[in-house]
């Protein structure tokens, strides 16, 4: 061999090697080319069996929400009974009176000027436009004897639907509509309402009146921020109070 022949085998023997990490270079972005192809399919099908997954949840809750439809104006028809069960009215006349008193002694006020009472379940037709009240609570002047006060403390007969086993109040059909509307009417959403109506006849006996943000969506003249921001405060702090002792005034109420 040569020199020059010696030289050329060289460089062939060089450019073979390049040669040879081209084709490495080569293969290893294929096979990344290949894995993130890989990846991106799996990861597609992953999101659409998801997908698949939620659609087929709405769909079932829809399917739920719409038989509680169907059989709320049955039940509600078979509350008849519950309205005036003495158990049922001592239930709220029990927990009202209760944690009224309670929290009128944390607060060092006398509510013996305006004793409170639970009136009773009432019908409200707007409820189901979704503009009625859930409870109220009423000042009464009694002429006789000497100009008596009271309380009265009322709560929405809708509730009663929970003792059914429904946790919503439906104002549309869910079947007919994809926005449908409810009413919350849970077991805790029935004690919010008391606490709400607590905090009203509180701040009766303290200040002979009472507000609530309610007072500023419903715009009848009643509203009064100082008073509607307590009352929130005061809500909050019933609530709380009551939620110390949910279990058992749960199990009170599936008893009835
Ligand atoms: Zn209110």
């Amino acid at each position: 061999m040569n020199v020059p022949q010696k030289k050329k085998k060289k460089q062939l023997d060089k450019f073979l090697r390049v040669w040879d990490w081209i084709k490495i270079a080569f293969l290893l972005l294929g096979l990344i080319c290949g894995g993130v192809l890989v990846y991106q399919w799996w990861d597609k099908k992953q999101k659409l069996e998801k997908l698949q997954a939620r659609l087929k949840e709405i769909q079932e809750l829809k399917d739920q929400a719409q038989r509680q439809y169907q059989l709320q104006d049955i039940n509600f028809i078979s509350t008849n009974d519950l309205v005036n069960s003495p158990d049922v009215r001592s239930f709220f006349s029990d927990l009202l009176k209760k944690y009224a008193e309670k929290f009128a002694k944390s607060r060092g006020l006398d509510t013996s000027q305006l004793p409170l009472k639970f009136e009773g379940l009432y019908l409200d037709k707007k409820t189901g436009n979704g503009y009625g009240e859930m409870g109220r609570c009423i000042t009464e002047t009694f002429i006789y004897p000497a100009n008596q006060k009271i309380a009265n403390i009322s709560i929405n007969r809708l509730y009663l639907l929970n003792k059914l086993g429904h946790d919503r109040y439906f104002t549309s059909s869910p079947k007919e509509s994809e926005d449908y509307n409810y009413l919350d009417i849970s077991f805790d959403k029935m004690i919010d309402t008391c606490s709400h109506e607590i905090a009203h006849y509180i701040q009766l006996v303290k200040y002979g009146k009472s507000s609530c943000e309610s007072d500023l969506i419903l715009r009848n003249g009643k509203y009064n921020e100082e008073l509607a921001k307590e009352h929130e405060k005061w809500t909050k702090e019933i609530y709380q109070m009551i939620k110390q002792e949910f279990s058992e005034w749960e199990r009170k109420w599936k008893e009835i």
